[in-house]
């Protein structure tokens, strides 16, 4: 009993579900089936989204991801992976995939109305230190979902409401779960129906950023330009 006990403490060591089942004396085997069986949705598939469904399905679980936009959402701008993010994606083996399309910029330039030209050293603007790495969102996105891979996403489809365990599609199905998570950008769809308007959590601090692709007609190199 003692050496059996002890097998649970041990197996327990770094596993969430597995510290339950060894607190509360339960058999581990009925504790995995347990997880098996929580049904979890995460709306959005973006950052946020694959990188909690790729931690969720190593702790067992099997998520569901709902994804409003017809395929993976393109687009973005650079994302710093940098901190502790540096070891999340380390500990998800994506690291080198990273490093892979760092955008590596080495000049970055501020162009003001006079058209008075301020010139900075790539990693001056974006803060970066020693090790951090800056990748587009797409990029970003693209490897994520590649680590997350094997799971049930619902492209073109959103909540509508959630009614209890009860959780209503855009398109006219409804499921059942046991956790709806919000993983769905800054106007969370799923912020909003839980806890009422986005404009109540959205603190606006005067600056807003426009960012589209446009052809190289300057003919910029690894190099970050503001106007
Ligand atoms: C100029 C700029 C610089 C930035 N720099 C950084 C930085 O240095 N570091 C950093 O961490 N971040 C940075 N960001 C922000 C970065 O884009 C976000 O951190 C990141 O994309 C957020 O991830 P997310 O998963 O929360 O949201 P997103 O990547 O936006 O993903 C949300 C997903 O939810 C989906 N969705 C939306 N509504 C619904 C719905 N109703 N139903 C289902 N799905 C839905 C969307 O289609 C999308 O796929 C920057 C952004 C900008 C504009």
């Amino acid at each position: 009993m003692f050496l059996r006990n002890l097998l649970m403490i041990i197996l327990a060591i770094g596993s969430i579900n597995m510290i339950f089942a060894a607190e509360k004396g339960q058999d581990y085997l009925s504790k995995e089936r347990e997880v098996k069986q929580t049904r979890i949705l995460i709306s959005g598939g973006g950052i946020a989204g694959f990188t909690l469904a790729y931690w969720l399905k190593r702790r067992g679980y099997e998520p569901t991801i709902i994804e409003k936009h017809a395929t993976l959402r393109e687009g973005g701008y650079k994302v710093d992976v940098r901190g502790v993010a540096l070891e999340v994606v380390k500990r998800m083996g994506i690291h080198s995939d990273l490093i892979g399309v760092n955008v590596n910029l080495n000049r970055s330039k501020i162009v003001l109305p006079s058209l008075k030209v301020f010139e900075f050293d790539g990693d001056v603007l974006g803060h970066c230190l020693e090790g951090d790495i800056e990748v587009n969102r797409w990029d970003l996105v693209q490897i994520l979902s590649k680590a997350a891979q094997d799971m049930e996403i619902i492209y073109g489809d959103s909540i509508t409401k959630i009614d209890g365990t009860f959780v209503h599609f855009e398109k006219g199905e409804t499921r059942e779960y046991d956790l709806v998570i919000g993983a769905d950008g800054i106007h969370s769809n799923v912020r909003k129906l839980a806890f009422g308007d986005s404009e109540q959590f959205l603190h606006q601090c005067g600056i807003e950023f426009c960012v589209f692709p446009v052809e190289n007609f300057l003919g910029a190199c690894l190099e970050n330009r503001l106007f």
